[in-house]
């Protein structure tokens, strides 16, 4: 058995599940507003945290946690970085 090194947990926007910030998507908005989309959360600021899941990128853009991301980095999403997020998450399972 390997013993897992303790890795940083991060809760989803859409599913409220805390999981590893591996298998998240980070949404880092820039000391400038610009908003990225990390595979890994490399550059740091103010970042809101998605599962690698379509479900819930959908989850964060309608439905119940709809405005959950925009609200956690206090800004507007706009589509393209919607689908900078959905192309992330499709990589992920092509
Ligand atoms: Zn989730």
């Amino acid at each position: 058995m390997f013993k897992k090194a303790a890795m940083p947990k991060r809760t989803c926007c859409g599913c409220r599940e805390i999981k590893s910030k591996l298998e998240l998507l980070a949404i880092t908005r820039l000391k400038d507003g610009t908003i990225i989309v990390q595979d890994k959360p490399f550059v740091a600021g103010r970042s809101a945290y998605v599962c690698r899941k379509a479900s819930c990128v959908d989850k964060v853009f309608k439905g119940t946690k709809k405005d959950a991301l925009s609200k956690s980095l206090k800004t507007n999403l706009t589509p393209s970085i919607r689908l900078m997020i959905e192309q992330s998450v499709k990589k992920h399972h092509d």
